[in-house]
């Protein structure tokens, strides 16, 4: 394929300050090999995340310029109310700080120590929001997930037949509610079907369980369905965002994806009782229900953004730039997870780096080693973020992947930037043996790739 010429002009430029290798061996030293220690301007292209490191538009400003600061009833809210219904069909929602407030919201309200929620797979925040509490998170992706090198157009699905035999063993009461994470964020940003949702849901009536979507990339799930899903295929893309609402009781959103939006986020339900609750225990915690740990102008920001976001030329290009990333890649013998997921490229650390046991984290080690060599920062999504100790056993127990992850910010950086970060990919493949794997020397207790400190093995 071609690279597609980005359907946007840029009005306003914002210098990146190339380095030098030496200098990145001496920064990334400094931070204890923990890429999340280095400092933004140390780094030259800026791969860690796609969370609210997006540029925004000229109307998205303009329309901050309208922002209502009024502690209740701000105007602001009720052009945000407009389009949250427009967009997702829900009159029943709060704004929140971030995706993780309104999971901190919900699950504080429906969860309880001793249950499990199962999900397609779960994201960092809300499995540790749901470990917090006491409750288990369960992930049940379709087998084929976790073979990186398998085609299959809907490998975030979840497997169905693994969750109804949750469902049949479990306690009475002992699955408050089922998540669905659009699109799966830790089997490589890989979509949902539409077919997998109703289906889903068809299940979890006959256990009386609600169904939630985890929402925060829900427009580039919909392109993949439209792309993809045959029932689907051409449908336009408002149509098939409200066909994956309708069949959900409710939702957090982390405005900070597809919300186009720095900061930010929602939580939407259904139920009259529970959102009452959600109303309440909110004031203590986010804000009163019409601002949530918002401004006025953050609020008018998400509201144009989940409109802009449902462009299929914004979408078009969003996804094939991380399509070509891939094709560039695979041509090249990289070993990169397969189909292109929606909102990053995802190295496979563990093909990448056959060398490197899973105990001294591949994806550490290839995560640090391109960063030294190109100044891109990645994100590891692997050994560092789930490894975990069995309680029972004492073993460490691995995750099936090893990644990096490559997440693109929306409407950020331009093709020929990302066709340099590719060749320097390549480039890095090529004296992959002399990459040494990592050690850890200081961790915390929960999401400790966040904070921990390696050193070389
Ligand atoms: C980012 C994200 C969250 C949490 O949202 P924050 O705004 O970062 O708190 C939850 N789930 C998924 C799938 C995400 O990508």
């Amino acid at each position: 394929m071609k690279p597609i010429p980005e359907p946007f002009r840029i009005k306003m430029v914002e210098a990146l300050r190339p380095s030098t290798r030496e200098e990145r061996v001496r920064w990334l030293e400094e931070a204890g090999y923990n890429l999340f220690n280095l400092r933004a301007a140390q780094v030259y292209i800026d791969l860690l995340t796609d969370s609210g490191t997006g540029a925004m538009s000229d109307r998205q400003w303009s329309a901050m310029l309208r922002g209502d600061e009024s502690y209740a009833g701000a105007e602001s809210f009720y052009r945000l109310a407009e389009a949250v219904e427009e967009v997702f069909g829900f009159t029943q929602f709060v704004p929140t700080h971030q995706g993780r407030a309104a999971e901190a919201l919900l699950f504080g309200i429906m969860v309880r120590a001793g249950q499990s929620v199962p999900n397609n797979w779960h994201f960092d925040t809300t499995r540790a929001n749901l470990e917090t509490i006491g409750a288990s998170a369960v992930d049940l992706p379709i087998p084929e997930a976790r073979d990186t090198a398998r085609d299959h157009p809907f490998k975030g699905n979840i497997d169905l037949a693994r969750l109804e035999q949750l469902l049949e063993q479990a306690r009475p009461g002992q699955v408050p509610l089922a998540l669905l994470t659009v699109t799966s964020n830790g089997v490589g940003g890989q979509p949902v079907s539409l077919d997998n949702i109703a289906q889903t849901r068809a299940l979890l009536a006959r256990y009386g369980v609600p169904l939630f979507l985890d929402a925060c990339r829900f427009a580039e799930n919909a392109w993949f369905i439209h792309q993809r899903e045959p029932d689907w295929s051409g449908k336009p893309v408002p149509e098939i965002v409200h066909a994956m609402f309708s069949l959900v009781d409710g939702f957090t959103f982390s405005a900070k994806k597809d919300g186009l939006a720095n900061i930010g986020g929602l939580l939407g339900v259904r139920d009259k009782a529970v959102f009452e609750r959600v109303k309440q225990r909110m004031v203590v915690i986010e804000g009163f229900p019409t601002y949530g740990g918002l401004s006025g102008r953050d609020l008018e920001a998400m509201a144009r953004g989940l409109r802009e976001v449902l462009d299929p030329a914004y979408l078009a290009h969003r996804v094939g730039q991380v399509c070509w990333m891939v094709e560039q890649l695979d041509q090249a013998g990289v070993p990169v997870l397969k189909p292109a997921g929606g909102h990053g490229v995802f190295l496979d650390a563990r093909r990448f780096l056959p060398h490197i046991p899973q105990a001294q984290f591949p994806g550490q080690a290839l995560a640090t080693a391109l960063f030294v060599e190109t100044g891109v920062r990645g994100c590891e999504i692997g050994s560092v973020m789930f490894a975990k100790r069995d309680e029972l056993t004492g073993e460490m127990r691995y995750p099936d992947l090893d990644l990096v992850r490559l997440a693109i910010p929306r409407r950020m950086y331009t093709n020929t930037q990302l066709a340099w970060v590719a060749d320097g990919i390549v480039e890095l493949y090529a004296q992959r043996e002399r990459i040494r794997g990592m050690r850890i020397v200081e961790q915390a207790p929960v999401l400790r790739h966040f904070t921990a400190r390696f050193v070389p093995a």
